[in-house]
Formats: structure tokens, C-alpha cells, sequence
């Protein structure tokens, strides 16, 4: 059964929480960002708080094997700096027996970095290329077969389990997901997971209308599953970036060397079909800024975007479809948005992907709901200093997507089941 945690009594127990400590470090290891540390450091301090120890367990990276590059010691200091209390390192996650025995109420211990072992993924390492079917199969049995002594192990050290991981929510890792089962009794989510599930629901299922979703980015293959989700949710849906060409292809627009997937011309048809047969109004860009040159320093002409002369190409939003999307959000009550509307990178391409992070935070003052998520979605928001003038800013990609695909990610079931 699932547990709370403001409600949970964690005195004298120790808690094995997994957060998402994958900051990026520089080449001295400094952390340059630390958001994901503080993010989940009143999790943390709640337990210290109320009288339990805590087990703190991350990935950082995507290492191989063990590598001192991407060991989590170089980030003790900071964590402990952020949480107020000395953090002891446990430089082997399997090897932490005597140190989460030792703990006593209000200590702290960090584990290695878990994908220092495969079982945390739970994928097998070192394959030759050349594998066989065969050999590629047994590979992958045997180390889910290790895998359940690893997260066995893991479990052990504690009485409690909170998963504070939303950035990993949507993998079925042994420290995101499997852990849960050995504890069927006192398994909870910490407040990041509670506010992520939270700003997912207020978007999908208790959404006051209008319900706007604003989705960009660079192709419709990798957000289809989003878009065909959402056409059967929102009141409108604003497609912008360069997934927008492939729809304003669909729809017979010349759009010159502007990105597009002719492959998903047909899908993206579907969804402008399904649109018109529910009512939903979809808004593609109407004006584009069209460029030769992808630098800061190119030449720039506004174009129809059904209009695109063939050597130029589609790299942001123009005035004239700013216009309408900034009237579509000011009438809306909730607005979910994820993906750039233009190349973001270069900042003469930003403007528009700017632009509607204003229009978001007005709406936001107005009295709207609005979650933001995906990597420049968030930098726009956070480059405008308007990352506390929106309703909910998320902290995982990967994991936002795949739940506004309307998956049950299995670092929530995990907890719920
Ligand atoms: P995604 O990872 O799918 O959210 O897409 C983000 C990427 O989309 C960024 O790297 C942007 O540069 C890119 N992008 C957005 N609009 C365009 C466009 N009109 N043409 C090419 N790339 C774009």
C-alpha cells in the first residue's frame, strides 16, 4: 500500500530514496547546475526532520562500467552544503552494508553511482558487436537474473523506500522501480514525484477549460505519440517548430528547405483529420521566419509558411503566428507547453520560442494553469526569469513525454501498485 510522506512516521527508520542527482559537472567537476540537487532537497530534509536517516541512491551519466568520471563523490559537498548535514560516501552501492547499518537518525549516506553496475538498468554491457541473437539473449537473462540480487541487496539497507526520481520515472531500473515491491508497506513518493504527478493531472485529466497544448520541436516522429494523445484531450493545439512543416506539407503549403518528415505526411494527416472530426482547432504557423544561413548573423525574411520559397528554410515563428497563438493562450485556462517553436540554439531564431514564454507567464498572472516542459521549453522560461511566473515548470523530459503520451510510467506504478 502506498504511503504519504507527509503522514509517514520516519522516526528511527532509514529511508532509501532515489533522486535524480545527474548534474552536469564541468571539466574540474564542479557542478554547473545544480536545480535537480535542490529539487529534491526537501524531500530529503523532511525525513531528516522527523526523526529517520536517510539512503540517498542516483545515477550520474551513462557510464560503461565504473569510471571515476562519473563517480557521485564529487558531488558530496555540495549535497551536503544544500541539505545543512554531513554526507557520508559509500563508494560502492553493493558495498554499503556497514555504513547504512551504522546510520542513526538525521545521518546521511550517498551511495555510488548505481550505474556503476548494469543490474540498474538492467541492459547487458560489453557485448561483442557481431553478437548473436542467441548470445545477445542469454546476456540479457543473465543480468536480469543478477539484477534481482542487486536490487535485493539495495533494499536491504533500509525500512522505507521514496522515489524522489522523476527525470527516470519513465524507466523500469532497479532502484526506479523494482525496489518498490520489497516495500509493499512503506513505499511513497517525495514532494518532486507528488508535484510532477500533480501538474500532469491538473493537465490531462482535471483540466479547466480551455485546454491549450503547445507542442514544438524538431520532428513529428519523436512527439507523434504525444500529439495523438493530446488531439483527444485539448481544446486546441498549437504545433509549432519544425514539426509544424510536415502538417503544413500534409496540408498542400510549399515550405521550401524547412524541415519535414515526408515518411510522416500520413500521420500527421491523421491528426489534423481526428482534430476536425473532434472539434479541436489546431493552429500551425501561418508566418515564418525563413533563413539560407544557420548563423546568429544571417539574413532573415518573413515568408507565408505555405509560401516558403524553395531555397530558403522555416527556422522560427513569425509575428503573424505569434499573434494568433498569443490570443488562442490568453483565452485559455490551461496550457501545457514542450518544444521550441523555432531553432532556439541560435538566438536570432529564439524569439518566438521566447516570445511565448511571455505569453505563458501573462496568461499564468491571468489566473491559467501552465506546465512547462522539455529542455528549451524550460530554458526559455528560466533565460526570461519567468520560471516562478509560470504554474509548474518540469524537471524531467523524457519522463513529462512519455506520461503526456498518456503512459503509466513505471516509477509511479511501481508506488501505486
Ligand atoms: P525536440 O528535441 O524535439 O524538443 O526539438 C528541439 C529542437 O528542435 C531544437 O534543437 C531546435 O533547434 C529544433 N527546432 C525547432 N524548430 C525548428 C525548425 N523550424 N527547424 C529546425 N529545427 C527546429
Amino acid at each position: 500500500m502506498q504511503q504519504y510522506i507527509d503522514k509517514y512516521d520516519f522516526a528511527g527508520k532509514k529511508a532509501i530514496v532515489r533522486v535524480d542527482f545527474n548534474v552536469p559537472l564541468n571539466e574540474n567537476f564542479v557542478i554547473t547546475d545544480d536545480t535537480r540537487i535542490r529539487a529534491a532537497i526537501p524531500t530529503l530534509k523532511k525525513v531528516l526532520e522527523k526523526g529517520g536517516s536517510l539512503i540517498i541512491m542516483s545515477h550520474l551519466g551513462r557510464p560503461k562500467g565504473v569510471d571515476a568520471k562519473f563517480s557521485l563523490k564529487h558531488i558530496v559537498d555540495h549535497v551536503s552544503a544544500k541539505l545543512g548535514a554531513p554526507v557520508k560516501f559509500a563508494d560502492d552501492c553493493m558495498k554499503a552494508d556497514e555504513l547504512a547499518a551504522a546510520l542513526k537518525p538525521g545521518e546521511v549516506l550517498l551511495l555510488e553511482n548505481l550505474r556503476f553496475y548494469a543490474e540498474e538498468e538492467g541492459k547487458p554491457r560489453g557485448l561483442a558487436e557481431d553478437a548473436s541473437d542467441e548470445e545477445k539473449a542469454a546476456a540479457k537473462a543473465k543480468v536480469k537474473e543478477s539484477q534481482k540480487e542487486f536490487v535485493k541487496h539495495l533494499a536491504s539497507y533500509a525500512d522505507c523506500y521514496i522515489n524522489d526520481a522523476f527525470g527516470t520515472a519513465h524507466r523500469a531500473h532497479a532502484s526506479t522501480a523494482l525496489i518498490a515491491k520489497y516495500f509493499p508497506n512503506d513505499k511513497m513518493f517525495g514532494y518532486l514525484m507528488e508535484g510532477e504527478i500533480k501538474a500532469i493531472d491538473n493537465v490531462l485529466h482535471n483540466a479547466q477549460r480551455p485546454l491549450t497544448a503547445i507542442i514544438g520541436g524538431s520532428k513529428v516522429s519523436s512527439k507523434l505519440a504525444v500529439l495523438k494523445n493530446l488531439v483527444g484531450k485539448v481544446d486546441n493545439l498549437i504545433i509549432g517548430g519544425g514539426m509544424g512543416y510536415t502538417f503544413i506539407k500534409a496540408q498542400g503549403g510549399k515550405i521550401g528547405l524547412s524541415l519535414h518528415e515526408d515518411e510522416l505526411i500520413p500521420d500527421a494527416q491523421a491528426i489534423l483529420d481526428e482534430a476536425k472530426a473532434k472539434g479541436v482547432n489546431i493552429y500551425l504557423s501561418t508566418e515564418a521566419v525563413a533563413t539560407q544561413e544557420f548563423s546568429n548573423e544571417a539574413q532573415t525574411k518573413l515568408f507565408p509558411s505555405t509560401a516558403i520559397p524553395e531555397d530558403w528554410e522555416g527556422v522560427d515563428a513569425g509575428p503573424e503566428s505569434l499573434e494568433v497563438w498569443k490570443k488562442v493562450i490568453a483565452d485559455s485556462k490551461t496550457i501545457l507547453w514542450n518544444g521550441p517553436v523555432g531553432v532556439f540554439e541560435i538566438p536570432l531564431f529564439a524569439k518566438g520560442t521566447l516570445r511565448i514564454a511571455e505569453e505563458l507567464a501573462s496568461a499564468t498572472a491571468k489566473g491559467a494553469y501552465t506546465l512547462v516542459g522539455g529542455g528549451d521549453s524550460v530554458a526559455a522560461v528560466t533565460q526570461m526569469g519567468f520560471a516562478d511566473k509560470v504554474s509548474y515548470v518540469s524537471t524531467g523530459g523524457g519522463a513529462m513525454l512519455e506520461a503526456i503520451e498518456g503512459k503509466e510510467l513505471p516509477g509511479i506504478a511501481a508506488i501505486r501498485e
